[in-house]
């Protein structure tokens, strides 16, 4: 406990001194929010921010030291966060390396992998994306089509790849492809590592009618990738889409919820509808609040309870689309909340004298509806909590 408790004070003081004081606000934009890779051109404080929270390994703080990770115990990593928090500073790093391949190599990958890879998640030098649907299959993830065929010690992959987040600006991806095509579908599929600057790899960006393009279509033309780079065994790369998707569905739960969504929404409901005896004015929306924040508490709980089980080494299992399908059903109820409780001043809108705060409110409402369909649809998640948690015959 004093050990704790030095660590507690070991770290604020580390934390004090080398924060960016830039760092101790909420991202302005989806610009501030650092992804790392090759193409990073962040502002030089979140570059800084990076680097030295990179160097100590605590951009993964429970990863073992030896692949660069902090090597924190679970008490140890919550005091972290902990004291991260009371100086409201924004993680260093965010994105699929840390929050999907990473997990799934140190659980499943080789030694060789995990020595290529993990070190430059932790560091930020490589941003991964996610080769898993294709324009035939997207909850029928298995019917999976690219084709990957053996070539000496390199597979050959000729495909189209779809909604690939961010593929415009990752270095590598983790992608499903097929290996057998006689085998039944679930077992002819393998799940590789790709270099996106082999040749054959080309990117399209799917722009969207906010003028963003947060998704891509990715073209295979003969790309090689070495046979090294399997994950998994051969053949077997539905077993590691699954794992993965268990890191995914736990990720997104919670991904979406912003530091200060609380106080957020009861400082729109006191500017909007009025304060009456110290109190939101509005009854209707003191309850809608208390019950989405009562509904979020047993989520967090429950979040943690699940997280502390796989730092023991428990695998995610299909309960994480009880995280998944819940998580995004609160973040969906609570942007249309926020943007209810704001009336006309809920309409976000560009042109003199706008508020960036409302803007940013309804287009993280608009981005929201993508909650349901992202990391497997809200009916499929349904499908597998009826079918595997809950044992419901077909
Ligand atoms: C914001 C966002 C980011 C994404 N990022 C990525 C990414 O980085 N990489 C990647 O590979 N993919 C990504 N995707 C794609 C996503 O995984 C697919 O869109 C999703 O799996 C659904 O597939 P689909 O679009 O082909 O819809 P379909 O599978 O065609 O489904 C259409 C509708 O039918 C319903 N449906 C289908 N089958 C069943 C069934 N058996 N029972 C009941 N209902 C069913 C679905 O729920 C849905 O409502 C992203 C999607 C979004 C929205």
């Amino acid at each position: 406990m004093a050990d704790l408790e030095r660590f507690r004070a070991d770290t604020r003081q580390w934390l004090e001194q080398h924060a960016p004081p830039e760092m101790r606000t909420t991202p302005k934009s989806q610009d501030e929010i650092c992804w790392g890779g090759r193409k990073a051109d962040y502002p030089a404080p979140v570059m800084r921010w990076l680097a030295v929270m990179a160097e100590r390994g605590w951009t993964a703080p429970t990863w073992p030291r030896e692949y660069g990770g902090g090597g924190l115990s679970k008490a140890e990593a919550k005091v972290l966060a902990e004291e991260m928090a009371k100086l409201n500073l924004r993680p260093p790093l965010t994105g699929f390396g840390l929050s999907m391949i990473g997990p799934l190599l140190l659980q499943e990958g080789s030694e060789e992998l995990r020595r290529e890879h993990l070190p430059a998640i932790v560091q930020g030098k490589i941003r991964w994306c996610q080769g898993y649907s294709e324009p035939g299959s997207g909850s029928d993830l298995a019917s999976l089509q690219t084709k990957a065929v053996r070539d000496g010690d390199v597979y050959v992959l000729n495909g189209q790849k779809i909604w690939t987040s961010y593929a415009d600006k990752a270095d590598w991806m983790f992608i499903l492809v097929r290996t057998d095509f006689q085998a039944p579908k679930h077992n002819g599929i393998t799940f590789l590592l790709m270099d996106m600057t082999s040749p054959g790899v080309s990117v399209k960006p799917i722009k969207l009618i906010s003028g963003y393009s947060p998704f891509c279509e990715t073209f295979l033309s003969d790309v090689r990738v070495p046979v090294a780079n399997v994950v998994g065994q051969v053949n077997g790369g539905w077993t590691m889409a699954k794992a993965l998707l268990g890191h995914e569905r736990t990720m997104i739960a919670d991904a979406f919820k912003e530091r200060d969504d609380r106080r957020k929404l009861i400082d729109l409901a006191r500017k909007h509808l009025g304060e009456a005896q110290g109190r939101i004015a509005d009854p209707i929306a003191r309850d809608r609040i208390t019950q989405l924040e009562m509904d979020q508490a047993c989520l967090d709980l429950t979040l943690a309870r699940s997280r502390d089980g796989m730092k023991a080494g428990h695998k995610p299992g299909p309960e994480t689309s009880i995280f998944k399908y819940y998580g995004t059903e609160l973040n969906m109820r609570r942007r249309e909340l926020m943007v209810s409780i704001c009336g006309p001043q809920g309409l976000g809108w560009e042109g003199p004298g706008f508020d960036p705060e409302e803007l940013k409110m309804t287009r993280d409402w608009l981005r929201s509806r993508g909650n349901s369909i992202e990391g497997g649809t809200s009916e499929i998640q349904l499908n597998i909590i009826a079918k595997r948690v809950l044992g419901l015959p077909d």
